[in-house]
């Protein structure tokens, strides 16, 4: 009798046959904010213009730091604000299986190796990091050669890193436009699954993408330099590389990121100050290039929304904007 395939290493499918599909991605560390509204309300109405399908995907897998309470409240706010989607929420750590599958499928082709290097021990070995990068890049002379291995149950005291390719990584993003980037020179071989037994966002993100069908990603260009990465995934993994839109960020008046050191621009602070959903909204179209100030329900800014007018270089908060939000 011949044995059955097995299909328990089988990758996520490669080519996810369906819609044009995107997905609202929060991560319920903190409350949103200001910021965070800019970037869901550009996907949403992006999305609902173009016919794509909305998956909302609660990435909560960050640990120690999701607060309790925060989902819900993250949900909440996106429906304050007028926001829908055809799926979901879907919370990540309810099935990290595939990436499980994912990780045997890296480590038995030597993409992958365990890895008990502590971060400093790490830094001793590295030079300073290259300009425009965040961090040091994990040095490769720190890879050990590069076997076929199989994916066990990482300990207290091993992550697991991926052996990134050398080389270019090009790509065109809708906003931020042609890109070139080489992840082993800046990057080094990164983390994907961490010692606290879960894939890292880099290894999630991709196999989610994937198995969710996911097309077009908008998001924050702070994760720029994170698409890169993803594309080498998704390259060792046989998945699609969907389109990427990296919309600047809203900045502080110092052009810093928006942050508490900017004051509270949480959104359930504005909402329980009283300040209307259409005035967040009517705040964020003068920041995509709308026209003055003026409240605007979700409908009208997905009506009026023009990627062709949406700055392309960050946006400040400026006390103004404030005073603005808060007035009668
Ligand atoms: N969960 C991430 C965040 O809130 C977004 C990840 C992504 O869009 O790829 O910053």
């Amino acid at each position: 009798m011949q044995t059955p395939p097995d299909t328990a290493d089988r990758a996520p499918d490669p080519h996810p046959a369906g819609p044009a599909t995107t997905r609202l991605a929060p991560s319920p560390t903190g409350a949103l904010h200001l910021g965070n509204a800019r970037t869901f309300l550009v996907n949403w109405a992006l999305a609902r213009k173009h016919g794509w399908r909305i998956i909302l995907r609660i990435e909560d897998i960050d640990g120690p730091r999701v607060k309790p309470g925060a989902i819900d409240l993250t949900i909440d706010l996106l429906r304050w604000l007028g926001m829908d989607w055809d799926s979901g929420p879907l919370i990540q750590s309810n099935d990290l299986e595939p990436c499980r599958v994912a990780m045997r499928r890296l480590a038995g082709a030597a993409q992958a190796y365990p890895c008990e290097l502590t971060r400093s021990q790490i830094e001793a070995a590295a030079s300073a990091p290259q300009e425009g990068a965040h961090d040091i890049a994990f040095p490769s002379s720190l890879r050990p050669a590069l076997v076929s291995r199989e994916f066990a149950k990482a300990d207290e005291l091993s992550s697991w890193r991926f052996a990134t390719p050398r080389g270019l990584v090009e790509f065109h993003d809708f906003f931020a436009g042609p890109q070139r980037h080489d992840p082993s020179a800046t990057i080094g071989d990164f983390v994907i699954w961490t010692k606290r037994e879960q894939p890292s966002y880099q290894l999630a993100v991709v196999v989610d993408d994937a198995r969710q069908g996911v097309t077009h990603i908008v998001r924050g260009d702070d994760l720029l330099d994170s698409a890169a990465r993803q594309i080498t995934l998704q390259r060792a993994l046989s998945l699609p590389t969907p389109s990427y839109a990296h919309l600047p960020l809203v900045k502080g008046p110092d052009g810093r990121r928006l942050a508490k050191r900017h004051g509270d621009t949480r959104l359930d602070t504005f909402r329980a100050r009283g300040v209307p959903a259409e005035r967040v909204i009517g705040l964020v179209a003068f920041w995509c290039g709308l026209g003055a100030r003026t409240p605007m329900s979700v409908i009208e800014f997905r009506q009026r929304l023009d990627s062709g007018t949406i700055p392309r270089t960050e946006v400040v908060y400026t006390p103004e904007d404030e005073r603005w939000l808060l007035s009668k």
